[in-house]
């Protein structure tokens, strides 16, 4: 397997959540390239961080929450150590959104100590939050021309929606969600079982934006601008998928 493969893929493998061959695949990787097995390091890392500190910090009956999830989360995966898992990071950041406090795009950087731009952490939230609360669609097609006429009235611009089914990213609804103090466009798209969110909003023609990819607990991230509009696609989808996603994107 090429690193770039097994770094893609190193939550679900630590989640156990995929294919047997991939685990075994995976893991004697893991045994054989050292610059890998750092990266695994490092998801360990951001679990135990969380573990230590963030609950810790968390006022009392949020500790409880986590705590209560993380049992949970041991009774339901044999494996140990899920609070490494991405789920459970996942719903720890969701739960420190519920409790209201500041950011956990922010407090995911200060976990990883990673130097991601805020408003690429606002999107990442956004991603998460969308996934954890139920609110993913609030206008459920697969239909274009349903879910773009959706969006009128509700914003000041029309943001774009394509439906790629036939290429293998189905359209599967929209909603509108608060990026960057701003109300922006989520388009919902569906890669195998992997949500994409792609949140649109006009760009600044003063301010333009280079092209941008990352990656952040799991998850990627590719930023681009197309037709005076700034796109953010986000997914737990591998960057190489997620690109060519981009490219089917900016094409239509
Ligand atoms: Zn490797």
């Amino acid at each position: 397997m090429r690193c770039e493969d097994v770094q893609n893929e190193l939550s679900p493998y630590l989640d156990g959540a995929l294919p047997i061959e991939q685990q075994k695949a995976i893991g004697s990787h893991l045994e054989a390239c050292r610059r890998c097995a750092a990266h695994l390091d490092d998801y360990r890392r951001i679990g135990r961080t969380l573990r230590e500190k963030v609950i810790e910090r968390a006022p009392a009956g949020l500790q409880e929450r986590i705590r209560a999830g993380l049992e949970k989360e041991e009774h339901e995966q044999s494996r140990g150590a899920p609070w490494q898992s991405r789920r459970f990071i996942a719903q720890a950041a969701a739960l420190l959104l519920v409790a209201g406090l500041s950011g956990a795009g922010g407090w995911i950087a200060a976990t990883t100590g990673s130097r991601t731009p805020p408003l690429a952490h606002d999107v990442m939230t956004a991603h998460v939050r969308s996934l954890l609360q139920d609110n993913l669609m609030q206008v459920a097609s697969s239909d274009q021309h349903t879910v773009k006429p959706w969006f009128a009235g509700r914003l000041d611009f029309a943001p774009p929606v394509q439906d790629l089914a036939t290429q293998g990213f189905a359209l599967k609804g929209g909603r509108l969600d608060y990026v960057g103090s701003r109300r922006v466009a989520a388009v919902i798209y569906m890669r195998r079982q992997h949500v994409i969110n792609v949140f649109t909003w006009p760009s600044d023609p003063s301010h333009p934006l280079p092209s941008l990819s990352q990656s952040s607990n799991g998850y990627n991230s590719v930023r681009w601008t197309s037709g005076g509009m700034v796109y953010w696609a986000v997914s737990d989808l591998n960057m190489k998928e997620l690109g060519e996603f981009q490219a089917l994107l900016s094409a239509a």
